[in-house]
């Protein structure tokens, strides 16, 4: 079954009068239960793609199916719906909550979709132990590594068991080590849940433990590879 379909897929941005060409008519398709790269060099779209498989901006053209819903027929209020329920998203710079701690800010999608708290509270624990971090629960991002850091993020993006979990980059900021250990889990999580994985990088390391590797030029599918 297919998680994701692009199909001619245009995006330009707008900077005052100069038009940026972002993607060029892409077409991609990401099955369940796949764990993808999107690599390529800086500015070559990898972000856009991903924002907007994440609904969280809309195409100038082409067609965006995630989970079987077609986005350019859904109201906002569904796509949001959509996000809340089905799409976890792992960002470069971690974006957590710097006021809550660990356990809260793997509650906080959980608290929008009406989770009772006891319930919350179990299921937050319960997958911040599954990525290592027990014994970490009540620290403030602030308090935790940046490899931590992400962890949570990975905790926060999974724990809702949603059908896909977008992450851009999610390596950037992290040593080398901590990195592999973070695609570690990732790799774990996908696997025990079934969840697919569409990350992007521009790190060798990190593209080579990619089950599916698509290069991105210029806004457009360079290759695919699958392993
Ligand atoms: P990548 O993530 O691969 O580095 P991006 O998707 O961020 O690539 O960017 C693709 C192209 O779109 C680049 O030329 C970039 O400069 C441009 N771009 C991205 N976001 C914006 C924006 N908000 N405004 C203007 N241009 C943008
Ligand atoms: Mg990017």
């Amino acid at each position: 079954m297919d998680m994701v379909i692009c199909r001619d897929v245009v995006k330009t941005y707008r900077q005052g009068k100069i038009d940026v060409p972002a993607l060029r008519g892409i077409s991609l398709s990401v099955e369940k239960g796949e764990f993808m790269a999107l690599a390529g060099p800086s500015g070559s779209g990898k972000t856009t793609v991903l924002n907007l498989i994440g609904g969280l901006d809309v195409p100038d053209a082409g067609e965006i199916i995630v989970d079987g819903r077609n986005f350019s027929r859904m109201s906002p209020s569904s796509l949001a719906e959509l996000r809340l329920y089905r799409i976890g998203f792992v960002f470069q710079s971690y974006n957590l909550i710097p006021v809550l701690s660990a356990v809260e800010n793997v509650e906080y999608v959980m608290l929008l979709q009406g989770v009772p708290s006891g319930e919350r509270r179990d299921r937050a624990r319960a997958v911040l132990d599954e990525v290592g971090l027990s014994g970490m629960y009540g620290r403030r991002p602030a308090e935790l590594s940046g490899g931590q850091q992400q962890r949570v993020a990975v905790a926060r993006a999974i724990v809702a068991n949603p059908a896909i979990v977008l992450a851009d980059e999610p390596t950037a900021n992290l040593d080398s080590e901590s990195g592999k250990s973070l695609l570690a889990i990732m790799k774990e999580m996908n696997e025990k849940k079934e969840v697919t994985f569409v990350f992007s990088t521009h790190d060798e390391r990190v593209m080579d433990q990619a089950r599916r590797l698509v290069l991105i030029r210029d806004g457009r599918v360079a290759d695919d590879i699958r392993k």
